[in-house]
């Protein structure tokens, strides 16, 4: 079976197993989810939620966000880890929004990436839920399917990008994107992935081999 082939019957089998595959950060609006997707950078998305209601009940758009006090910022983001920076991230992103964008989150990979505390892998988290976008999102859990499934060898997030997209054509990144992710924290964990209940074990190279 060609390597195309082969990934879009993975999606198929992928999506049965995970019909739904909402984002894991709790959000109300695009701005919500710009600022959480900030905040989740090296912690996890439950650690977010706990804190972002507060957040948002004290600065509930971007024009609010932009005129905020840091130490209140802070105050208020403190459990997220890193803090201090993530503070600035958030509050000159939401400058940048009011100065540059009229207080909307842009819809472009380019001027998303240009916002503080926004790389590639959080622009494509936005392009995906909230303008359905095509998105490739590399992040651990992506990156350590695609290995397995044998449709990468790259540990660099953009060349494992570019190996997705030369195999597998738009219509099916974003399904990827959030699948596979979903893939890695139920069944192939990367220390012990759970290949004797993988529904796609039968279309992988690592099924049983123990590889990560
Ligand atoms: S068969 Fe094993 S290694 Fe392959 S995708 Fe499934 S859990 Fe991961």
């Amino acid at each position: 079976m060609e390597d195309t082939d082969r990934f879009i019957a993975i999606l198929t089998a992928l999506t049965e197993e995970y019909p739904d595959t909402p984002s894991m950060l709790s959000y109300r609006s695009p701005f919500e989810l710009l600022i959480g997707v900030i905040l989740s950078a090296q912690t996890t998305d439950d650690q977010v939620n706990a804190a972002t209601p507060a957040l948002f009940a004290r600065f509930p758009d971007a024009a609010a966000l932009a005129a905020a006090e840091p130490a209140e910022v802070e105050a208020l983001i403190h459990s997220v880890g890193f803090f201090r920076q993530k503070a600035k991230s958030i509050v000159a992103t939401a400058q940048m929004l009011v100065d540059e964008f009229d207080g909307r989150v842009p819809d472009s990979m380019e001027d998303l990436t240009r916002l503080r505390g926004v790389g590639r892998k959080s622009a494509g988290v936005i392009l995906l839920h909230v303008y359905d976008t095509p998105a490739i999102i590399v992040d651990t859990h992506f990156g350590r399917v695609v290995r397995r499934l044998g449709f990468s060898t790259a540990a660099e997030p953009g060349r494992l990008e570019r190996d997705v997209a030369a195999v597998l054509p738009p219509e099916y990144w974003n399904s990827a994107s959030m699948r596979l992710n979903y893939h890695g924290r139920r069944f192939c964990f990367a220390r012990k992935p759970d290949c004797a209940g993988c529904p796609v074990s039968d279309l992988c190279p690592s099924a049983f081999s123990g590889s990560s």
